[in-house]
């Protein structure tokens, strides 16, 4: 059995003073609506508000993530944060990979990779983000792109190595766009990975968290969870709305 789980990408939002309500709020709109025991739930704060965000979550169900981190251990690398670092201050899930990352700041997949492999060494859970762009789709490259984003992974830590990585398939032309892939279309994605991962180990494939991000919203989340390859949600855009994240959580733990 797979648990759920729904991660909060706060991206670059938020200040010292809305972080604190929104973290109040938080915890209001998961009480009672929300079994730890079903759900895990995490938020990925901006790395600066990662030491505030931990001091208010301590002792609580809430998970610590962050957005990025560097792929090196530690040395000359200019404005980057290392996964020990992170882990250092409480943060138990990276996000890597991000298709903003991919896209913005030119990161390769080579790269995601490494990345991969230096937050595991740290300990860290890497969600690991893989997906397609409008043009792709269209051109029926889908699956092609989303396994070239994966082969380098599993190159450098190999199929066992994924048994403690979450995959975040997000279409890009779903991110922020107000867009969502249909239940159809995500579970077919979701399912040809987990059939790619079958083919290198049945049991990799049967456990590993694969799930969604691509404007999943309150009233779209119960149909996109309900899928049966769909383990959860990467949220942004209504992660930064407590009662409309919560609701999204409590679609998710009902799986
Ligand atoms: C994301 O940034 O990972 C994401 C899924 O964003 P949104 O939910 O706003 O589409």
């Amino acid at each position: 059995m797979r648990k759920p789980i729904v991660a909060g990408n706060w991206k670059m939002n938020g200040s010292r003073a809305s972080i604190v309500s929104l973290l109040q709020d938080l915890k209001t709109e998961l009480s009672g609506a929300v079994a730890d025991s079903l759900v895990d739930v995490v938020v990925c704060p901006p790395a600066l508000y990662i030491e505030q965000v931990q001091a208010v979550l301590e002792g609580g169900a809430v998970r610590l993530g962050a957005q990025n981190c560097s792929e090196h251990e530690q040395g000359a690398y200019t404005g980057e944060i290392s996964p020990q670092m992170l882990a250092d201050f409480g943060v138990e899930y990276v996000i890597v990979g991000h298709s903003e990352r991919r896209a913005l700041y030119g990161e390769t997949s080579e790269q995601v990779a490494k990345k991969v492999e230096q937050a595991q060494r740290a300990g860290l859970l890497p969600v690991l983000c893989v997906g397609e762009t409008q043009a792709e789709r269209e051109s029926g490259a889908t699956f092609e792109v989303i396994q070239s984003q994966l082969e380098p992974v599993v190159g450098l830590v190999g199929i066992d190595g994924l048994e403690n990585v979450v995959i975040a398939y997000e279409p890009v032309w779903a991110i922020g766009t107000g867009l969502t892939a249909s239940p159809q279309q995500a579970q077919e994605v979701h399912q040809q990975i987990r059939s790619w991962l079958a083919v290198k180990s049945e049991s990799i494939a049967s456990s590993v968290r694969i799930i969604y991000g691509g404007s999943v919203k309150a009233d779209n989340a119960k149909e996109l969870m309900s899928c049966v390859d769909i383990d959860g949600g990467l949220i942004g855009g209504a992660s930064l709305v407590a009662a409309d994240f919560a609701a999204i959580c409590s679609a998710a733990s009902g799986l």
